[in-house]
Formats: C-alpha cells, sequence, structure tokens
C-alpha cells in the first residue's frame, strides 16, 4: 500500500504571497486605512466579484463576520437566532457575543438541517444563521422559501465551504449576507481573517463601521458613501479589522481557488467511492442541486456498537490514520452537548445519533490519487480489523 499522505498540515503560502508580503513588510504599512490601494480593500473588490455579490468586507475571522451581521441586523436583546445543531462552536459563541439567544436546530444523518425541526421552530426567531457544515449544503431553496414568507433573515456561514455551489450559484450569495473564514485549514490560508459578502447596501455600511473604519476611515471604501454617511458617529467600533499581511496572503491564493476545488472534489469522489463499498460505512450523496468543494470526507459507521466504533478509531489511529468521530472524540467543538457556555443541555436525539457514528477524515485537495487510495485503504483496513476481532 502507498504511504499515508500527511494530511493535517496547511496549504502552503505561494510564492507571489511571500514577495508581497515582503514589499509590505518593507514599506511598514500593516494598516488597512493606511492607503487607499490597501491589499484589503483590493482582496474586498476582487472576492465580491468573483463570488458575484456587491459587496464584501474583510474582517478578523469568520466568527468577527458572523458577529457584525448580527448587529448590522439590529436585533433586540435577546432575540433568538436559529443555528444548526451541528456546526463549530464559533457560531453558537458569534450569537451570545451579540446578545442574541442561540435555538438549535437538528440535523440529520446527511450532516444537512432538518426540515422539519426547522419549520417547528422558524417562527420563535428573529435570524437564522445556516452553517453549511464541512461544506454539507442545506436545502437553500426550502429554507429560503420559509425565511422569506416569515421575512427571516438568513446568514450563512460559508466559513468551510467557499467554492461550493447551489443551483449554479456561490454558497454564500443565498441569504441576506455570506460569511467566510481564512483560517489556515480552510481553503484559502491566510492563518486567520474572515469576510463577508451582501448585496445590502444599509447591512455593509454599518458592518464596516463597527469593524472598525472610525472617523472618516469609511471614505476609502471605494462604495456606498451616501450610505455610509449616515451612521457616522451613530455605532459602536468593535475593531474586527482585517491585517494587510492577511490579505496579501489570500489574494495570489484566489486565483488558486477554481483548482482546488476541482481537485477536492475530485479526491473525495475517489475515496467515497471506494468507501461506500463497505457494508459498514454510507457516505451520505450531496443534493442534486449541490456541486461540493470539499477538503475532507465525512461518512457514517453502520451497525456498529459503541465498542467497535471507538476500537475503529483506535485501529485507524495505529495504522497511522487520525479519523474522529465528532461525538466520541473528548471535547470536540462541533458537538452540541459541549457547549456547555450555552448554559442549557437540549434535547436533540437526531443530531445525538449522528454525532455518534460520523467520521471526519482531512483530504486535502493537494493530494493525488494514490495517497487517496492509501487513505481509503487505511480506512477498510482498519475496519476490517475492528470486525474481525472478537467483541466482550
Ligand atoms: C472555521 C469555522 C468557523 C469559524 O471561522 P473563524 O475564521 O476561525 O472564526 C465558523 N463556522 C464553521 C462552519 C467553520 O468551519
Amino acid at each position: 500500500m502507498a504511504k499515508l499522505p500527511n494530511l493535517t498540515a496547511a496549504e502552503p503560502i505561494p510564492d507571489a504571497a511571500m514577495a508581497e508580503v515582503d514589499r509590505i513588510l518593507r514599506t511598514g504599512d500593516l494598516f488597512r486605512y493606511g492607503s487607499d490601494q490597501s491589499p484589503v480593500a483590493l482582496l474586498e473588490a476582487e472576492f465580491s466579484q468573483a463570488l458575484g455579490s456587491k459587496y464584501a468586507l474583510a474582517v478578523s475571522s469568520c466568527s468577527a463576520a458572523l458577529f457584525l451581521s448580527l448587529k448590522a441586523l439590529d436585533l433586540p436583546r435577546d432575540a433568538k437566532v436559529m443555528i444548526p445543531a451541528f456546526t463549530f462552536a464559533a457560531v453558537p459563541s458569534a450569537v451570545v457575543h451579540a446578545d442574541c439567544v442561540p435555538l438549535l436546530c437538528e440535523c440529520g444523518d446527511d450532516y444537512r438541517i432538518d426540515l422539519a425541526d426547522f419549520e417547528n421552530k422558524l417562527a420563535d426567531c428573529r435570524a437564522v444563521i445556516i452553517s453549511h457544515m464541512r461544506g454539507h449544503t442545506s436545502d437553500m431553496d426550502a429554507i429560503m422559501a420559509l425565511c422569506d414568507a416569515a421575512d427571516i433573515p438568513v446568514i450563512e456561514d460559508a466559513a468551510h465551504s467557499l467554492g461550493t455551489t447551489w443551483a449554479g450559484r456561490n454558497i454564500g450569495t443565498l441569504g441576506k449576507v455570506g460569511c467566510f473564514s481564512f483560517q489556515s485549514y480552510k481553503l484559502l490560508n491566510a492563518g486567520e481573517g474572515g469576510i463577508m459578502i451582501t448585496d445590502d447596501e444599509d447591512l455593509i455600511a454599518k458592518a464596516v463601521i463597527m469593524s472598525g473604519a472610525y472617523e472618516h476611515n469609511w471614505q476609502r471604501h471605494p462604495v456606498l458613501h451616501t450610505a455610509f454617511a449616515k451612521w457616522q458617529n451613530r455605532l459602536p467600533l468593535y475593531n474586527q479589522r482585517l491585517n494587510t499581511m492577511s490579505a496579501a496572503l489570500i489574494r495570489p491564493q484566489l486565483d488558486a481557488l477554481g483548482s482546488r476545488v476541482k481537485a477536492g472534489r475530485r479526491n473525495h469522489d475517489h475515496v467515497a467511492a471506494a468507501l461506500n463499498g463497505s457494508k459498514h460505512i454510507s457516505v451520505p450523496r450531496s443534493l442534486p442541486k449541490e456541486q461540493r468543494a470539499p477538503d475532507s470526507i465525512q461518512f457514517n459507521l453502520v451497525d456498529m456498537s459503541d465498542e467497535q466504533v471507538d476500537n475503529f478509531v483506535l485501529k485507524a489511529g495505529a495504522l497511522g490514520l487520525k479519523v474522529q468521530i465528532f461525538g466520541r472524540s473528548e471535547d470536540n467543538a462541533r458537538v452540541f452537548w459541549n457547549w456547555k457556555f450555552l448554559g442549557n443541555n437540549p434535547d436533540l436525539p437526531k443530531t445525538r445519533a449522528m454525532l455518534d457514528r460520523a467520521c471526519d477524515v482531512r483530504l486535502p485537495a493537494r493530494l493525488n490519487l494514490q495517497e487517496c487510495d492509501a487513505v481509503a485503504q487505511t480506512i477498510l483496513e482498519a475496519l476490517d480489523l475492528t470486525m474481525r476481532a472478537k467483541t466482550s
């Protein structure tokens, strides 16, 4: 069997980005409002153009983008915001940070929003955040129809689904606002960073000012000057701006986005086909309108006891492959019962059952097909060893 590749390393930084960082360091101009041609402003223009939205604001993280989106919606204190029960802890945290209350929606064993539970809980909510978790897109036609009918704004948490499309449209452009992450383990790697996109000029104007465009720094944004002027001195400044160097790291990677998306999808589908041959593995299919951009694979273990499931993780680890089962790995930040800061422990049996059987393996776009084979074979071998072992 081919050697297992390094799955944990982040995407390497292109030479063009290093040259640009070097140039910026020599000028010392690391503040986005230090000049009119800041790489941050250029990134905003290029990103909104690439995704097909009118406006973009680059900020310090996707968490900051989610927080500013909620603040810009002007929700009353303690407003309920629906979020999926399967998401990263940053999402309920952003809701709490914005003085709102997260209401958790069940997710099915295909990792997507359970539409019946969504519909039941919607009337109680003032806003909705949809996390396309690990790039798995929920049924956005159904969600947008329900939310539009009830006049409830949708924020898309597309932190980990840049490049995914729904009916030919980019994820992050379907709701009122879309938020993305440039943290190292997402498709574009700046270490840290985030960006929000929207077509709503009032929302972006408020977010720009709150992100820290103090005094007249909003004038350095090449758009929307009447919308900005209206909010002068009327909003708090949370200072969540993006550093110039992070933008310089990302801009050359934007050109590689298309090829990374293609390679990631090829790798995912190759491994999924191999794994689906096992009667103990099920890889949920993508929805018909969804074109995914995966950099990892998720699959469910079927007809296995808790003991067998845990043994499988140990056996894979002994073979050199890190497999995580969300609900059975200690303190996993994507597991709702670990979000004890929420102060309640909601009963969500569907999501719980899924988390207890759903495996997570990184599958970066840079792998070749031989390396993908090594990953698939290792998973199947660990499973075989587990199922042949006598259990007590
Ligand atoms: C990574 C991630 C976030 C948080 O992004 P940051 O830029 O680290 O704040 C939020 N939601 C999802 C689904 C993520 O994967």
